[in-house]
């Protein structure tokens, strides 16, 4: 039975609202083939945006033609034939482009209209779906990358992972959100999953229940990124691994009914959490779910940024995985291929995207390890990349982006090269790009967050500039970055950027990290 959309007799729902009543997003999966043998130009305007619901959004200039499409990888995990359909996606269709987002997800671009029914058959067959990688829905659930092979995580999260992303999969009970959603579902120690950033996470806890210690999760709700920045908040309840999804269902009711429709940018749960604060939606959450045990034991012992580089041992004895470092999340087609061939001949075919845009390969056992090692591949994808290449996060920026002011992914990539040459430090730094204050590349938790802008100058009138952020964290509840006077040109930003490391390098302790905590 369908459910009561409470909101619709609302007078001053945005445009976006009254569109999305009159028809619902996923519907745009029924009209995909019929547009993909009309044309581009038969698409109506006021489809575009229901494109997304699809994972697909105009790249840029809308009006060439190209759409950019997001797959959803819950958790980051791809079997080997995920991996290779995806690879073949990008060869066939998508320049070789082959980009791993902040979520764990891939991207793709160059796409056209007539190739998406292609596409989406190809990865339905290995049980992959675009649906809800993008759009005012549940989008890629971030997860734990290490999910089942991890020694530091409490429970398992692979299959509550699964449950829940499939759950939400193209469920037109929570298609219509107020705006996009995100979730977290993450039982490593180490905050793998950068917890206080996304609308709901769930993050390892344990509770002595009846005399017994219980592992499950503790609940954050309302955080999130773009211009206005939260933290999310923990609630005071205590759940079982298996009142995950249940959980998730009602946090996820509680946006689609009580979230904000009339002015898009305060849609965002972050905004509602804010306004409620913890109590009152703590409030709200029982009543859906019925009496909780109040909140145990945190067990987080850090922050590990999503970062796994280097050879390690599995919970399965004999076992490694091994973190790989992928240049601000871009891969070619051919690189991709390789990556599944040998995760297939060394471990078992499986690979695992990661939040920092890297990937690890599960499951080698102690004799692999070496040739592994060896593979010419990992000259460029390495396993101990330096101290900036190594830990640089980019968006997508004006390559591809509508949004975007200025160049980011290209550009990091160089500059974090340049750095790689021109110092050396002992510790690493984060640097994350982003070409507006969407935030895609999360630029608030970095060590050095760079955010594009357009400046006038008297010599060169416009410009691509940057504004500076420093110190940003996710360690002890988090922190984010804070800006630095003005705005640097985008031809300086290097050497500025080298200056500043410098001071750091010449000023620290031994082993001392850029933020002090
Ligand atoms: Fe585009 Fe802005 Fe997101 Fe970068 S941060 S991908 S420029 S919307």
């Amino acid at each position: 039975m369908a459910y009561t959309k409470t909101w619709a007799n609302n007078p001053n729902l945005n445009k976006t609202e009254l569109k999305k009543l009159k028809k619902d997003g996923l519907k745009i999966f029924e009209d995909i083939p019929r547009y993909a043998k009309s044309g581009f130009a038969s698409i109506p305007e006021e489809d575009f945006d229901l494109f997304k619901w699809a994972g697909l959004y105009l790249q840029r200039p809308k009006d060439a033609g190209y759409f950019m499409m997001r797959v959803c990888v819950p958790s980051g995990i791809l079997q080997y034939d995920q991996l290779v359909t995806l690879a073949q996606i990008s060869r066939d269709y998508g320049r070789n482009v082959f980009d791993i987002t902040t979520r764990q997800a891939v991207q793709f671009h160059w796409l056209t209209i007539e190739q998406i029914p292609d596409i989406f058959e190809r990865l339905e067959k290995v049980g992959l779906s675009t649906a809800g990688a993008c759009g005012d829905i549940t989008r890629n659930i971030v997860g734990n990358p290490l999910s089942g092979i991890d020694p530091n995580e409490l429970v398992d999260t692979t299959d509550i992972t699964r449950e829940v992303y499939e759950f939400f999969q193209r469920n037109e009970d929570f298609s219509n959100l107020p705006r996009k959603y995100k979730m977290s579902i993450n039982a490593n120690v180490y905050n793998a999953s950068n917890a206080e950033i996304h609308c709901l996470s769930f993050t390892p806890a344990k509770k002595v229940i009846d005399g017994n210690e219980v592992l499950g999760f503790h609940i954050k709700v309302g955080g999130g990124l773009s211009s206005a920045p939260y933290l999310a908040q923990t609630l005071n309840v205590f759940i079982r691994p298996e009142q995950v999804k249940d959980a998730a269902i009602a946090v996820t009711t509680i946006f689609r009914d009580y979230g904000y429709r009339e002015k898009r940018h305060r849609a965002r749960l972050k905004f509602l959490v804010a306004d409620w604060g913890v109590e009152k939606f703590t409030e709200k959450l029982l009543e859906l779910i019925g009496p909780l045990p109040e909140k145990g034991e945190d067990v987080h012992k850090g922050w590990n940024a999503g970062y796994f580089y280097g050879v390690h041992p599995q919970k399965q004895q004999g076992l490694h995985y091994i973190g790989f470092n992928v240049p601000v999340g871009r891969l070619h087609a051919d690189e991709v291929f390789e990556i599944a061939r040998i995760a297939k001949q060394y471990g078992n075919g499986e690979v695992r995207l990661c939040n920092s845009q890297n990937l690890v390969i599960p499951n080698v056992p102690t004799e692999n390890v070496d040739p592994l090692l060896k593979e010419p591949v990992f000259e460029r994808i390495t396993v101990q990349p330096k101290s900036f290449i190594g830990y640089s996060v980019s968006c997508t920026g004006i390559e591809y982006c509508n949004l975007a002011l200025v160049e980011t992914k290209e550009r990091l990539r160089r500059i974090a090269e340049f750095l790689d040459e021109q110092l050396e430090l002992d510790v690493p730094v984060r640097l994350h790009m982003v070409g507006c204050p969407n935030s895609c590349g999360q630029r608030q938790i970095a060590d050095i967050g760079l955010q594009g802008v357009k400046m006038k100058t008297k010599e060169k009138g416009m410009i691509e500039a940057f504004e500076i952020y420093v110190g940003g964290t996710l360690l002890n509840g988090g922190k984010f970055n804070e800006k630095l006077k003005g705005k640097v040109d985008a031809e300086d930003l290097p050497h500025v950027l080298k200056q500043l490391l410098l001071y750091f390098k010449q000023t620290k302790l031994a082993g001392e990290t850029f933020f002090k905590y």
